[in-house]
């Protein structure tokens, strides 16, 4: 394929612990993950809002893939109490790199006191 501006790239990192993470998959273990997600070394999770118009959603399943599936502890967490969020933008998940064309969003969710 003939690219004529070579763009300089990055891997996503996770914001906690700026480690490199993996790609989002197909999360196992609940038909109602809509999106595709994963989990960082230190003990983040991930979930991937496509097109940056999910953010709502994308942060509700976030919360439950940190709760191991169970909404209702997830629906009684505080941020900032109990949890942290971040957010890593212009995420392009057919490449795996961030690229600023790219619109894709990882939201992260890190709790603060692991059960
Ligand atoms: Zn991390």
């Amino acid at each position: 394929m003939l690219n004529l501006y070579r763009e300089k790239t990055y891997p996503p990192r996770c914001p906690f612990c700026r480690a490199e993470v993996a790609k989002p998959a197909e999360l196992a273990g609940g038909m109602w993950y809509e999106f595709e997600g994963g989990i960082c070394r230190c003990g983040a999770v991930f979930a991937h809002d496509p097109t940056a118009r999910n953010g709502g959603a994308v942060l509700l399943q976030a919360l439950v893939q940190c709760c191991h599936g169970d909404w209702d502890e997830a629906l009684s967490l505080a941020p900032e109490v109990d949890y942290d969020e971040g957010f890593v933008g212009h995420y392009n998940s057919l490449t795996h790199r961030l690229e600023s064309q790219a619109f894709g969003t990882l939201v992260f969710i890190r709790r603060r006191s692991q059960p």
